[in-house]
C-alpha cells in the first residue's frame, strides 16, 4: 500500500518549484492531484501528463490563491471533479523584497495576500469539505524567515510568521474533527524563487548553513508527505523546519 493511495490532494502553486515537487511526490505515493497555478498555463498542462504517469488522476487548475472567492469555486470545483479533498498544501507564494523604507504599499499588499490571505481563503473552503469526512491534513508551507524574520523581507516574513500563527489556530480549532494542520518551514530551497538571489550572496548562504548546501524540492516534498499521510497521524500544530540545521 502506498503512503497516500487514493487520498485527494489539492497543491496551490505547482506549476514550479517546491510545489511541483510536491505534487509529483504525492502522486507517486497514490494521491490523486489537484493542483493550481496562475500564469504557467503550459508548465501546467505537462505537469498533468507527468502526473498521470503515475497512474493517478490529475488536473490543474488556473486559479489565484489571494481571491476568496476563486478560492472558494477552486474547492467546489475540485470536490465535484474528484469527490472528495483530503490533503490541502498552501505552498503559493512570492518575494518582493526591499527595505521597509522603500517598500511600497503595493509590495506589502501583494505578497500579504497571495502568502498568508491565500491560505485562510483555501483553508476555509476546503475544511467545509473535511468537517463532512470527519478526516483532513492541511500543510502551509511557510519559512524559516517568518521564524526568524530577515533584513529586506519584512513583507514576507510577515506573511510567513502570520501562516504559523494560522496553522496552529486551526490545529486547536479542528483536532477535534480529526483534521491535522501543520507548516513546513524550508530554508534556502533551490528553485526559481531563489534564482533571483546573485551568486555572492548565495555563496555565503550556503556557508552559513551546517549541512553547507541548498536544499532541494524534493526534500521539501519528501516532508509535505509525511504530514499529508498517515504517518504523522498524531501530529498537529507543529513547524517541521527542512533547512539543513539553518535555524537550530
Ligand atoms: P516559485 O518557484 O517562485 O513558484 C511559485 C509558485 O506559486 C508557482 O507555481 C506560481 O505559479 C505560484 N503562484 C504565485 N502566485 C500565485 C497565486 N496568486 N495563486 C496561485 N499560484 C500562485 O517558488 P518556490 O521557491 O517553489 O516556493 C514555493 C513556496 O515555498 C512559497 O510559499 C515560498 O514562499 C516557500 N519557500 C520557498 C523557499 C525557497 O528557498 N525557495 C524557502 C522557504 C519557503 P506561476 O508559475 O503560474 O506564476
Amino acid at each position: 500500500m502506498k503512503l497516500v493511495e487514493n487520498k485527494v490532494a489539492l497543491v496551490t502553486g505547482a506549476s514550479r518549484g517546491i510545489g511541483r515537487a510536491i505534487a509529483l511526490r504525492l502522486a507517486q505515493e497514490g494521491a490523486n492531484v489537484a493542483f493550481t497555478y496562475l500564469s504557467s498555463v503550459e508548465k501546467g498542462e505537462a505537469l498533468v501528463k507527468e502526473l498521470e504517469q503515475f497512474g493517478i488522476k490529475a488536473k490543474g487548475y488556473r486559479s489565484d490563491a489571494s481571491d476568496f472567492q476563486a478560492a472558494d469555486q477552486l474547492v467546489t470545483d475540485v470536490v465535484a471533479d474528484f469527490g472528495k479533498l483530503d490533503i490541502l498544501i498552501n505552498n503559493a507564494g512570492v518575494t518582493r523584497d526591499g527595505l521597509l523604507m522603500r517598500m511600497s504599499e503595493e509590495n506589502w499588499d501583494t505578497v500579504i495576500n497571495i502568502n498568508l490571505k491565500s491560505v485562510f481563503n483555501l483553508t476555509k473552503a476546503a475544511t467545509k469539505s473535511m468537517m463532512r469526512a470527519k478526516s483532513g491534513s492541511i500543510i502551509n508551507i511557510t519559512s524559516v524567515v517568518g521564524i526568524r524574520g530577515n533584513a529586506g523581507q519584512a513583507n514576507y516574513a510577515a506573511s510567513k510568521a502570520g501562516i504559523i500563527g494560522f496553522t496552529k489556530s486551526i490545529a486547536l480549532e479542528l483536532g477535534s474533527r480529526n483534521i491535522r494542520s501543520n507548516a513546513v518551514a524550508p530554508g534556502f530551497i533551490e528553485t526559481e524563487m531563489t534564482d533571483a538571489i546573485d551568486g555572492k550572496a548565495m555563496e555565503e548562504w550556503k556557508q552559513s548553513i551546517p549541512m553547507k548546501r541548498g536544499g532541494q524540492a524534493e526534500e521539501v516534498a519528501d516532508a509535505c508527505l509525511f504530514l499529508a499521510s498517515d504517518m504523522s497521524r498524531y501530529i498537529t500544530g507543529q513547524v517541521l523546519q527542512v533547512d539543513g540545521g539553518m535555524l537550530t
